[in-house]
């Protein structure tokens, strides 16, 4: 799409060497990195003998990947905290960052937030609700915000009973209505951790306090956010649910493109409605407003322990309310750090899967 617009100069993958085979052949990039060594053995193996790309693996390839010299821009979508690192290094070089990993905001937003500012470079999420607000607030003063309605959809089991929750089955949760995502983020959004993420990430992100952005449930999904100012004036951001139109406004910013994508029918689509999160169904939702309010390090253990938990859950390890629980009890147990340079928030991360790890196997119950 668009080749007159963009190049891609370098690809990061995990472990999907095939589509990662079949994207090299598309856009001939100079680098290609995958997870491990022997994901780069396999690489190697299915290109065709002529391909003219270097391979790299782990950490160090994707750092590379993101500061590479040709690159101008720095689509940065890997899932969970393994995004960090690779993410600093792109804004450390001076790179234009779109950024779709929400857990590096939430892990190190101070740090992200004031690095960007010293290297005078472009952040522009593709969290299609961040990318709504940044819409919204785009040419407006900050001091006038008086407020951010981030919208969910609520989620598959939005209207399931409290009682039903302890059945739960990864495949149910797997499930969403309206957004087809990875298996994490769909676990994330059926528990609302997905939009307590993303309330962290719209703290740091257009830098306002915490008390002013509010969580609205909207199944729909046609009102991606809004953003109300102080004369009374609320501005939202409208689309059908794609994630396409978010994707390329990141890295088209500030041109629109054409992407033929379909206008929502107003006239039949039936009401949108809204309603007030559920928090004693959702408690995740509010454990992340509380990492939020302590700051420091605490939303690194916020994520550190939920990434454990919902990949226990989608190992049939725990039940969907164990989720919070582990979460809870990690948190409760974190001597949060303030001002937390880089080496804090990874110490932190390391202890907050270790903590949740040894709490799903029973080892540190309280
Ligand atoms: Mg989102």
């Amino acid at each position: 799409m668009f080749p007159d617009k963009f190049s891609v100069k370098s690809l990061a993958a995990g472990a999907n060497v095939k589509l990662l085979a079949d994207q090299i052949e598309m856009f001939s990039p100079e680098l290609a990195v995958v997870v491990d060594e022997r994901r780069a053995v396999e690489l190697k193996k299915i290109l065709p003998p002529k391909t003219r790309v270097e391979i790299m693996s782990g950490e160090e390839g994707y750092r590379t990947a993101a500061t590479l010299g040709s690159v101008d821009t720095v689509v940065s979508a890997m899932m969970g905290a393994a995004g960090l690192s690779p993410t600093l290094a792109a804004i450390e070089a001076g790179k234009n960052i779109a950024l779709a990993n929400k857990e590096s905001i939430v892990m190190a937003g101070e740090i992200i937030v004031k690095k960007t500012d010293e290297k005078g470079i472009n952040i522009v999420p593709i969290d299609s609700e961040h990318s709504a607000i940044f819409q919204c607030i785009s040419g407006q003063r900050k001091e006038d915000v008086t407020g951010i309605f981030l919208t969910g959809s609520g989620g598959p089991f939005l209207n399931l009973p409290a009682g039903e929750f302890k059945g739960i089955k990864p495949a149910d949760a797997l499930a969403h209505p309206t957004w087809h995502m990875g298996r994490k983020i769909s676990v994330d959004s059926a528990t609302l951790m997905n939009k307590g993420l993303e309330v962290i990430e719209a703290e740091f992100f257009f830098r306002v306090p915490l008390n002013i952005i509010k969580v609205i449930i909207q199944p729909q999904s046609i009102i991606h956010s809004m953003v109300s100012f102080r004369d009374g004036t609320i501005i939202a951001q409208l689309g059908i649910p794609d994630m396409k139109g978010a994707i390329a406004y990141s890295i088209s910013y500030p041109e629109r493109l054409p992407l033929g994508q379909p206008i929502p029918d107003f006239i039949n689509m039936g009401p949108l409605t809204f309603s007030d999160p559920d928090l004693n169904r959702f408690p995740c939702l509010s454990l992340a407003y509380e990492a939020g309010r302590e700051g420091g390090t605490l939303p690194a253990v916020l994520n550190a322990s939920n990434e454990i938990a919902v990949q226990a859950f989608l190992n049939n390890r725990i039940d969907f309310v164990k989720i919070p629980e582990i979460i809870s009890n990690t948190m409760e147990f974190h001597s949060t750090v303030k001002n937390p340079d880089l080496s804090d928030i990874m110490e932190a991360d390391t202890w907050a899967r270790e903590y949740a790890e040894n709490n799903i196997i029973g080892r540190n119950c309280s």
